[in-house]
Order: C-alpha cells, then structure tokens, then sequence
C-alpha cells in the first residue's frame, strides 16, 4: 500500500461551518474534529485504548515537554512518538514556542530564536525554527507546526506588528527547514492579534510558504468568546479553503460550536483533560462540580445521552464519592468522559453540517446546557 498524499478535502460546507476529510500517513480524519492533548507523551490519566474509545482520531503532543524529557533524540531512538505512546493514528506537536513563554524560565526571545532555561531542572536550551522542525521530525508528527511567536493580549497596533511579522520571518525558515513526506504536512499560524489589517498581511504572508494546514494562533489569549468569535468572523476568510483551519488551544464546547460556525475545522485544548481531573464534568446538561454535595445520593448516570464506560457503569454518586476520596479513578472516569463528550460534540457537528441543518443542531446543543443536573 502507498502513503497517500497529505490532503484535505470538504464534503459539505452551510454556512462557513465545514465537514471535511484529512488524508494523512497515518490515517483519516473526518473534519471538524477535537484533539486530545497528550502533552508528554500521554493524555494524562488515559490509555491509548480509552483515548480510542472516546472517538479520538489524531491526538497533540508537546514539543517543549518532550525535548526536555526524554528528549526528542531518545524518542526517535525509541521508534518515534506513535510507537512510544501506542498511538499509530495522527498525531499534531506545537512548536514549543507557547510553552517556552509559559513555563520556562529566563527566556529570551530574539530573531533566530528563544533562548530558555528548563523548568525542570535549569539546563540551558535554545529553540530555533530550525531546530523546532527537526524535533517535531524526530517525534514523527504527522503535523509540524511552525515557531510563531504567540502575541501577548493586550498589545498595540505596533507590538502586535512586530511580533506578527517575526513570525512571518519564522514561518518561512520553518517551512525550508521541513523535509517533505507523503502523508506528513505543516501548518503556519496566522498571528496579528485582533487586528484585521494584520490579521490579513499576516495569512496573505503566510500562504507564499504553501503550508499544508493553516492555524489561527493568538486567540484564547484573555480576550473572551465575544471577542474571539469577531476575529474569527474575518480571519477565516482570509485563509485558503482547501486547506485545513486549526484553532489553537481553544476551547470551552461552546466556543467550538462557534469557531465551526465561523469555518474552523481543527481543535485542540486541555479543558477537557484538565477539567477531569479536577471534578468538572460537560455534559449534555451543561457543566457539572462532581465535588457538588447534591451528587451523594445521585444513582443517575453522569450524562444519560453518553455512552462512554463512565456513564455505562458508574453513578454520579459514585464518582462523587472518588473525587471526595481523592481516588485517581475519578480523574480517569471523568477524563473518559469529558473526552467522548468533546468527541460527541464534534461528530454531531459533522453530521449536522452534513445534514446542512448545523445552526438547529447548536440550538438544541445549547438549549439543553441550560437544563442542568436535575433535567
Ligand atoms: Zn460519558
């Protein structure tokens, strides 16, 4: 059997909202889709055969994590991030670039790249364009994407300039320094913070690199749905149609609903794993404080439209009962769960696009958050 080329296609569009198809070399992904963050290596509290089981077809790995410990040199030693973590389907990193700026220590940021020390331990590291897109080749994603620099929020017209345009410069060393694969591809990421005018420079720019993907980065930043949902408005038309559109580390159900509505078709964001862990469950009912004394005598099903193994087998009461005990199998029921519900959101998505009926699917969506626990 041949790879087959990395391609994106669209199988319906009503409205901006899109259902498509990404062709990959390790596997299809039907479009919209939601990727589980499996930041080191893991999507914390899950086996690769739960994150299968909730739905899941391409999952995210963290460069900055992975370069530190174990390094990406020992991953690929060890046969490459799929075979390490038992995930032979897609699999997306970031650049390391987000992290670095949010974990790491004394980092320093100037045109060939970040310096930083280790959040771990203090060694001293630096991250180029370059050397980002070989270590995302070394772990074997699927999915490189650029180094960008993610803008701060609030910044002037001028700073966010500035920093759109070193991202530019990073997009193109990133993109000479990719080595082209059948089936793997490369996403720039459209900077500009919520700026139009750079928002379009910024797209118009990156487009002359030919990328296999396109990510909206510098959103989820501080600056509310409401304003999110009016950049989104024009970022997406700014992008090319044929290629696959990703919003990075968004984000609540609600803002996915809207972003597809706005023609974004990739996902990713830790809400569902970290919300898991900490007793917050979505659900068909909204959002959920399994901590919530009201849940201690709860022999209902955690959400009675999911059939994921926390709710086939498990009470509210029960799970109640893991989180007050601290038990670790409430942080991986819920994970389970929260998960298949992200997955269940996005497949209803794709349906309902499908169906050309999406804006009467997000109204019973969300006319059914409104219900609550005692529906
Ligand atoms: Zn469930």
């Amino acid at each position: 059997m041949t790879t087959p080329d990395f391609s994106f296609t669209l199988a319906a569009q009503h409205g901006q909202a899109r259902a498509g198809t990404l062709r990959t070399a390790h596997g299809e992904v039907p479009t919209p889709t939601f990727m589980a963050v499996g930041t080191a290596g893991t999507v914390k509290a899950m086996t690769a055969d739960a994150v299968r089981a909730t739905g899941a077809k391409i999952v995210l790995g963290n460069t900055y994590h992975l370069m530190l410990r174990p390094t990406a040199e020992r991953v690929a030693r060890l046969g490459g991030l799929h075979k390490m973590m038992d995930w032979p389907g897609p699999i997306l990193t970031d650049s390391g670039g987000f992290q670095i700026m949010s974990l790491a220590k004394l980092r320093k940021l100037e045109e060939k790249g970040v310096t930083f020390r280790s959040h771990i331990d203090g060694t001293a590291y630096e991250l180029t364009p370059e050397r980002s897109t070989e270590i995302q080749h070394l772990l074997d994603a699927t999915i490189t994407m650029q180094l960008d620099e993610c803008t701060k929020f609030p910044a002037t017209h001028r700073e966010a300039k500035e920093s759109m345009e070193l991202s530019i410069r990073w997009a193109k060393r990133s993109r000479d320094a990719f080595v082209k694969r059948p089936g793997y591809g490369q996403f720039g990421i459209m900077q500009g913070n919520v700026y139009e005018d750079l928002r379009r420079i910024s797209a118009e720019a990156l487009q002359e690199n030919a990328f296999e993907g396109y990510a909206i980065g510098g959103l989820a930043v501080g600056e509310g749905q409401e304003m999110m949902f009016s950049v989104l408005d024009y970022c997406t038309d700014f992008l090319p149609a044929d290629k696959p559109r990703y919003l990075m580390g968004v984000g609540t159900p609600d803002d996915l609903l809207g972003a597809v509505a706005r023609g974004v078709d990739m996902f990713d964001c830790v809400m569902p794993t970290r919300a898991g862990r900490t007793a917050r469950a979505f659900t068909s009912n909204g959002i959920f404080n399994m901590r919530n004394a009201r849940f201690q005598d709860d022999t209902r099903t955690l959400d009675a439209n999911c059939a994921c193994l926390c709710c086939t087998r498990h009470t509210r009461a029960y799970l109640h009962h893991l989180f007050r005990c601290e038990e670790m199998l409430g942080p991986m029921l819920l994970t389970i769960h929260n998960l298949t519900y992200y997955q269940n959101v996005m497949q209803g998505a794709r349906e309902a696009i499908l169906n050309h009926d999406y804006d009467s699917y997000c109204a019973d969506v969300r006319g059914q958050w409104q219900r609550g626990p005692d529906a």
